[in-house]
């Protein structure tokens, strides 16, 4: 989720006083009408000055695809790939997999595990559905470079990214789970010396096509409409961790009504597939 409080609080010189936000934002107003005025750029003496610009941010971030190969003719297939950041498990998509027998991949965090051990059960129990990888340690961005990604602290340094990747790979395998082969790190963005990294590591980066909840924030009729779009080939992400969220129950309404289309559900395992950014082969 985007968080705006900690973006303006990075570009505030004062540290977030309201007074001197108030009066910063007095000169901008002062500033801005001058230049537009051909007047001189300078506030007279006694006006604030202003602050140096902000640097502006040279970390460019990577949001890769993924698409499994087309089924072609007949049924369309597509990829359910659902992450399990932190928190709970949500039982209408969990129930809804089970129950209709749909195969997903699911992306689990180390901190996920510990705090879901019946949801984990469900899955080991049912190896023929779903299909477990990656998704971190702390559920921090797989960036190398310090910044913030919807205003959660990067990993910031090679070997941050490599004790993410890792710490979620042995509390997995801790946990009873294969070695997982896929990768996802928190918020899905990457740079390209993270994902070169992180492939050196073995893994391939989980990118997707369609985003079915935008981090299950989307009311429920959003993501039906998100779901809807998904066409043969697609690897749709969504979330498994907001039981309280109203998405969840339009990812479950949304996997049924692929059903009655007679869609072909795949997990990453089991089909070729197609990532750009080198995310894959
Ligand atoms: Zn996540």
């Amino acid at each position: 989720m985007p968080d705006f409080s900690a973006s303006f609080h990075l570009l505030d010189p004062f540290g977030g006083c309201p007074m001197n936000r108030f009066l910063l934002a007095s000169a901008f107003v002062f500033v801005a009408g001058a230049a537009f005025a051909a007047q001189p750029e300078q506030p007279p003496a006694g006006w604030p000055k202003l602050p140096p610009k902000a640097p502006a941010s040279n970390v460019k971030l990577v949001e890769p695809h993924l698409r499994v190969d087309r089924a072609g003719k007949g049924a369309p297939r597509i990829a359910l790939t659902f992450d399990a950041c932190m928190g709970k498990t949500d039982p209408r998509i969990l129930d809804t997999l089970v129950d209709q027998r749909i195969p997903a991949t699911i992306f689990v965090t180390a901190r996920w595990l510990r705090t879901n051990p019946d949801a984990l059960k469900v899955f080991l129990a049912h190896p023929d559905l779903f299909e477990l990888e990656n998704h971190g340690q702390n559920h921090i961005p797989a960036v190398d470079i310090p910044t913030k990604v919807y205003g959660i602290p990067a990993a910031g340094s090679p070997e941050a990214v490599a004790q993410e990747v890792k710490g979620g790979a042995d509390a997995m395998i801790a946990a009873g789970i294969p070695q997982p082969r896929w990768f996802r790190g928190a918020t899905a963005k990457y740079s390209r010396s993270s994902i070169e990294q992180i492939r050196g590591m073995g893994y391939r980066i989980a990118g997707y096509s369609v985003n079915g909840d935008s981090g299950s924030l989307l009311p429920a009729k959003m993501v039906e409409k998100q779901y809807a779009s998904a066409k043969d080939g697609d690897v749709i992400i969504s979330h498994i961790n907001q039981p309280t969220h109203a998405a969840g129950e339009g990812v479950a309404a949304s996997i049924l009504a692929l059903k009655a289309k007679g869609v072909q559900f795949v997990r990453l395992q089991d089909i070729p597939e197609k990532g750009d950014a080198g995310t894959t082969n």
